[in-house]
């Protein structure tokens, strides 16, 4: 005989609600402030939430669509990685990136461009954070690497906005050495009194904070972001120490004088343009000889 014995019968799983009625993916929820957002309301304010103006993720093409004047010119396109490592870890990472590119249409993380920002060309690189976390591999490098290169040749500055989780390590040290490579193309273009601004996007961290983000003549951010190298829980566990609050967001780097400034996503545009009209020294060289 069982020394215990169920006397009532466990309690039955609730039924499942009935399906809701409104169609999937037409609301979003505000992660900040659980305001619920008609989704074209959002994309029509830039997907900023209008209540709390807490700023959405948005993808690599949006950010030319929001900075660029109209159309833009693509370069690089086919790069592709090859795996040069053929690694593997819970996958195989050449699936890795067939997902990625099935995903996002994208053949790697970044788009290079070159267009016109209020009147002024300029190249933009903007990296895409729905292709394996935006990470930085070989592709990536090369692209951000060329787009310098193409800006010095065609005397135009540089911008690119950065969201990124960092190096991509299914490369290994060859993501790594990406850092140094756009570190050395944009000392070139520092030689050629070239301007360059940073766009510090949710997330900015790990290589690409190490290196490019923060080379910017000017290194300007989006409210919120998470921008840092190692991760909080990293960080803590190695000083032993509570990390004050908001430590990595772009407000305390703001505070801290790690940045610029912060800029919300519709005044990014104009603030550009405007600071690139600063910097441009044939603009000055002009003023002055028609004064
Ligand atoms: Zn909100």
């Amino acid at each position: 005989m069982a020394w215990f014995k169920k006397t009532r019968k466990p309690m039955a799983a609730t039924v499942k609600a009935k399906p809701s009625r409104v169609p999937e993916g037409l609301w979003v929820k505000c992660p900040d402030c659980a305001q619920v957002i008609y989704n074209k309301d959002l994309a029509a304010n830039l997907s900023v939430c209008p209540k709390c103006a807490h700023h959405f993720r948005i993808n690599a093409v949006e950010r030319l669509r929001i900075l660029f004047d109209g159309d833009w010119v693509e370069y690089d396109k086919d790069l592709v990685s090859t795996d040069p490592l053929e690694f593997t870890d819970t996958k195989p990472y050449k699936a890795r990136l067939k997902a990625g590119i099935a995903s996002t249409g994208m053949k790697d993380a970044a788009i290079v461009a070159s267009g016109t920002i209020d009147g002024i060309e300029a190249i933009i690189a903007s990296m895409e954070y729905r292709f394996i976390g935006g990470s930085m591999g070989v592709v990536v490098g090369e692209k951000i690497a060329r787009a310098i290169e193409r800006a010095i040749e065609t005397r135009v500055p540089v911008v690119v906005v950065c969201c990124s989780g960092g190096a991509r390590m299914m490369e290994g040290a060859l993501s790594l050495m990406q850092m140094a490579k756009i570190c050395g193309a944009l000392a070139r273009l520092d030689r050629a009194r070239l301007p360059y601004i940073a766009v510090l996007t949710d997330p900015t961290t790990g290589g690409v904070t190490a290196s490019f983000a923060m080379l910017g003549d000017l290194n300007i951010a989006e409210p919120g972001a998470l921008i840092g190298f190692a991760g909080p829980r990293v960080i803590e566990q190695t000083i032993r120490q509570k990390l004050p609050q908001g430590f990595q967001r772009s407000e305390f780097l703001l505070e801290h004088g790690m940045l610029d400034a912060v800029v919300p996503r519709k005044q990014l545009k104009p603030y550009i343009a405007r600071a690139l009209e600063f910097m441009d020294q044939s603009s000055v060289a002009g003023r002055q000889s028609s004064a």
